[in-house]
Formats: structure tokens, C-alpha cells, sequence
């Protein structure tokens, strides 16, 4: 099945307690296609300004990720975003956003494109997200990702999102913002009142909840030694399952639940390294054997 993402492509600058990263290639649209394309290919439709690193570009347009829908705006700039963590890094503050190009016109989406399966909206405004869905009425898989930004200030265009998409992924706190609700199950079975088909609440290194009509699942995060970054993490997941699901062409409740694994795994290289670059050296077979593993680690009998 066709795989499309839309959401930011940007340049990064991350300070962690122990390291910096300057200048580097971010944005939730290329986290979720890099993750996404160790699974299956990807249609990337995103918007950049003319200063937009050519090696960037070059990494986002390196098979199976088709770029086509990539717009380099003239005159514009692109949306950067300057990030520190604290502590632990279970904690986050934006020390800046420039929306730059990403305020403008929204991208196009190729012709070629519009007839994608799956769909990823990824973060943005709630109303392009839901434009560009609108453009895209018969994919089969339509899943939303959303911030505590569009949560606190646009709430009806964010219901009206959740309200023609199939599936939504939060993390914790944005879903007991959302909902009212602190008890992450219960915040889990108020979104899905919303109108989506799944919701998976995100919860950092404590792990993921999958909520469905047809039963809930847990799964704890892969447990990671070593974390570096954890920009992208969510992205990633969304990326990795995701790609996994446009590859199995299937949405039901235990592919669901296998696609929460791979999510998993393809986040956790995501943290080991800044910016993309643990995603970009990462071979299938160590992606292989860390799913298997952790597969294996969670199959208690
Ligand atoms: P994540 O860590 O998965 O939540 O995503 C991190 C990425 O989100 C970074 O690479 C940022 O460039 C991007 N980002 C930060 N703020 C925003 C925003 N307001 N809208 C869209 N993307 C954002």
C-alpha cells in the first residue's frame, strides 16, 4: 500500500545536559519518513525555504522515500526550531520556533500522490491537517499526530480533525489535556469517543497504550541505555509503525498490536544519536534483530 506523510521538515538546534547539536535536519515529516521508509516506501509532502541544506534534501530524497512533494519556496526561509532538554530528557522546553514557511501557503500535493492508502498528518495546524486530509477522501488509513500548541488554542478545528481521521497519536500528557482525564486508559477511550478507530497515547520511556474498540494493549518502551536525543522519538514511532502497516496492508486489532512493536524499536535508535543520524545508519538487519528481540522479551508465558 501507499505510504504518505505531511507535516514539518526544518533545522534543528537540540541542547541536552550533555551535548549540542546545531543546524541539523528536523522536522516531524522527516523523522516520520526516514523511520517509515525501513518498513515501506513513502510520499513526503512538505514545504522548505530556499535555504534548505542540500544535503538535506539529498537524504530525503534517497529510496524508497519519493520527495516529488518536497517544495523548495523561493524567497522563503524554512521553519526552524531550537529545543532543550532537562534532567532525565523526559522533560522538554522550545526555547524558539520560527514558523517561517511553514505560516505560508501550504505545499501542494502531487497529482501522482493523492491516491495514497495510508496517510500520516503529522504535528501542524489542525485545519491544514484537516485540507490536506479532505484532498485525500479515499485512503483507507488516515492517523493524526497533535501538540498541547493546537490543544490549548484551536480546540474546535482539533475536534473537527479528530473527527475525520481512523487514527490519533498523543503523547500522555497532551491526551489528559485533551480529555480532562488523568487516568491514561480512560483518557485513551475519550479520544476514541472523538471519532478515530485507535488512538495510541505515547508515554516517553514509560511505553505506549494502543486503545481500540476491540480491546486495549500495553507495551512497555524498549529499555535503552543509551539515549542522546529524544527529538523525533515520536515521529519515529509513528513512522515505524505506520510504514509497517502500509507494508502489511492490513489495519486490524493484532496487526495493530505488532505495528505498536515496531514503532517501538525504530524509536529507540531514533534517541541514540542527535537529529536523524542513528536513523540514517541503521541497517534492517539491526532493526531486524532489536524487533525480534524485544518481541521475545515481552512474550511471557
Ligand atoms: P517529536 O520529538 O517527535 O515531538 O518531534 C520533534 C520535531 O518536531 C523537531 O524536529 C521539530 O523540528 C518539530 N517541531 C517542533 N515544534 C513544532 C511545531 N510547532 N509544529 C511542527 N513541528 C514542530
Amino acid at each position: 500500500m501507499s505510504l504518505l506523510v505531511t507535516g514539518t521538515v526544518g533545522i534543528d538546534t537540540v541542547i541536552t545536559p550533555t551535548g549540542r547539536a546545531d543546524d541539523v535536519l528536523g522536522g516531524s515529516a522527516a523523522y516520520f519518513a526516514l523511520a517509515a521508509a525501513k518498513f515501506a516506501p513513502v510520499r513526503l509532502v512538505a514545504v522548505v525555504g530556499e535555504d534548505f541544506p542540500g544535503a538535506f534534501r539529498n537524504l530525503l530524497n534517497s529510496p524508497p522515500i519519493d520527495s516529488t512533494g518536497l517544495e523548495a519556496r523561493r524567497g522563503s526561509q524554512t521553519f526552524r526550531w531550537t529545543g532543550k532538554y532537562l534532567g532525565d530528557m523526559n522533560e522538554r522546553e522550545s526555547l524558539r520556533t520560527d514558523l517561517n514557511v511553514v505560516a505560508e501557503t501550504p505545499p501542494a500535493i502531487p497529482p501522482a500522490f493523492l491516491d495514497s492508502n495510508v496517510v500520516f498528518l503529522a504535528n501542524t495546524h489542525p485545519t491544514l491537517q484537516r485540507n490536506m486530509r479532505q484532498q485525500m477522501p479515499a485512503a483507507e488509513l488516515v492517523v493524526c499526530d497533535t501538540m498541547d500548541l493546537w490543544i490549548n488554542s484551536e480546540q474546535e478545528a482539533l475536534l473537527q480533525t479528530l473527527a475525520a481521521v481512523h487514527g490519533v497519536v498523543i503523547n500522555d500528557s497532551e491526551a489528559v489535556q485533551l480529555t480532562g482525564t488523568t487516568n491514561v486508559i480512560s483518557a485513551g477511550r475519550a479520544v476514541l469517543a472523538m471519532g478515530p478507530r485507535f488512538v495510541v497515547v505515547k508515554k516517553g520511556a514509560h511505553g505506549a497504550l494502543l486503545a481500540t474498540a476491540d480491546g486495549v494493549t500495553a507495551i512497555p518502551a524498549y529499555p535503552s541505555e543509551r539515549v542522546v536525543d529524544p527529538t523525533g522519538a515520536g515521529d519515529s514511532f509513528a513512522g515505524g509503525m505506520l510504514g509497517y502497516l502500509a507494508a502489511e496492508g492490513r489495519f486490524d486489532y493484532a496487526t495493530l498490536r505488532r505495528a505498536l512493536i515496531r514503532g517501538t524499536v525504530t524509536a529507540s535508535f531514533t534517541i541514540e544519536d542527535f537529529s536523524v543520524k542513528r536513523l540514517e545508519a541503521l541497517s534492517q538487519t539491526e532493526l531486524q534483530q532489536r524487533i525480534s528481540e524485544f518481541t521475545e522479551m515481552l512474550a511471557i508465558k
